[in-house]
């Protein structure tokens, strides 16, 4: 567990990266950050909460359902970031995540869409973005991304698609990571016209950099909890 005065370092020091990238944008250009503590103890959140921290990510179903029954007393706001199994699907809408990030194929959007059905509920999401061609990650292949997104929209009417996410390339060099950032910050651009508003790209080494090539919400994690 670390101390209040740690994470509030940490934690102001992040704020202020974020508003120096922020501000080199544009003074209007608005930055969300969601920590994630997938990393770290359950004390540390309700520590940044305590320091003004709301919104929080988690990438396991388990882990979230957890959290969460821990800390039902906060108001937080919690994001889901991880690769979503099918069996997971229904214990994910009972936790009523503000925002699951990682919408990653149109299969599991269907899936997805249909067990919202069943439950009458909604639920809002990004579409995962695999923007670096050098690397594993799941994700939307890029050439695809506009097309599949106008299908889910089409085809998943209890999924409130509200933009995109992209993990960066995970490659030694800044202009591999940029290329990788620019290239999901266009798909948003042409997907703007359909609603979308978040573009969530950039973590703890790289939000700068994303925020920059015009992310509006950074995933951060280890930087804070050091
Ligand atoms: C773990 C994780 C993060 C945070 O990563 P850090 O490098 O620790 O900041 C952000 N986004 C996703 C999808 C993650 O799984």
């Amino acid at each position: 567990m670390l101390s209040k005065e740690r994470l509030r370092a940490n934690l102001d020091e992040v704020i202020w990266n974020i508003e120096e990238a922020r501000v080199s944008v544009s003074e209007h250009h608005i930055v969300k950050l969601v920590t994630v503590g997938k990393y770290s103890k359950v004390e540390n959140i309700e520590t940044l909460y305590h320091l003004g921290q709301r919104a929080f990510g988690e990438n396991q179903v388990q882990q979230l359902e957890k959290r969460k029954e821990i800390l039902v007393n906060l108001p937080l706001e919690w994001h889901f970031l991880g690769n979503l199994q099918k069996n997971k699907i229904n214990k994910l809408i009972e936790l009523r995540p503000s925002l699951m990030q990682s919408l990653n194929s149109i299969e599991l959007a269907l899936e997805l869409n249909k067990k919202l059905d069943i439950k009458e509920k909604k639920l809002n999401c990004l579409m995962q973005i695999n923007s670096s061609n050098n690397n594993n990650q799941s994700g939307i292949n890029p050439e695809m991304a506009k097309d599949l997104y106008q299908e889910i929209i089409e085809s998943c009417p209890n999924i409130n698609l509200k933009g995109v996410m992209s993990i960066g390339a995970n490659g030694v060099d800044d202009i591999e990571i940029k290329d990788s950032f620019e290239t999901t910050y266009k798909i948003y651009e042409s997907l703007e016209q359909d609603g979308a508003n978040i573009c969530s790209m950039g973590m703890s080494g790289d939000y700068k950099l994303a925020i920059k090539c015009g992310s509006n919400l950074i995933r951060v994690g280890s930087a804070l909890f050091v």
